[in-house]
């Protein structure tokens, strides 16, 4: 969801890079959605796309974003913008 009045108390700061979005009231990029997902760094991170699902935890809006963990994998990975909920397409 488009927050302007959230953007515009983090913008000054972050706004270097085009796909920001809001996580549970935080700007993060891609690289920082990515490890929030993996619950740790990641090598690389794709932008952040919007998953056509709602959260299975609290209905809300679910990004997606494409990133490699290590040099031989690379993971889809689902994070609700409102609530702790995600999910990868791993095994
Ligand atoms: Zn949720």
């Amino acid at each position: 969801m488009w927050q302007p009045e959230t953007l515009t108390v983090f913008a000054p700061r972050t706004w270097t890079m085009s796909q920001n979005r809001v996580v549970q009231g935080r700007m993060v990029n891609a690289t920082k959605l990515a490890e929030l997902i993996e619950d740790g760094s990641v090598m690389e991170a794709d932008s952040i796309g919007e998953a056509d699902r709602e959260c299975p935890s609290c209905g809300g809006d679910v990004l997606e974003v494409g990133y490699m963990p290590s040099i031989t994998e690379f993971v889809t990975g689902l994070k609700c913008q409102d609530c702790d909920w995600k999910e990868t397409d791993r095994d």
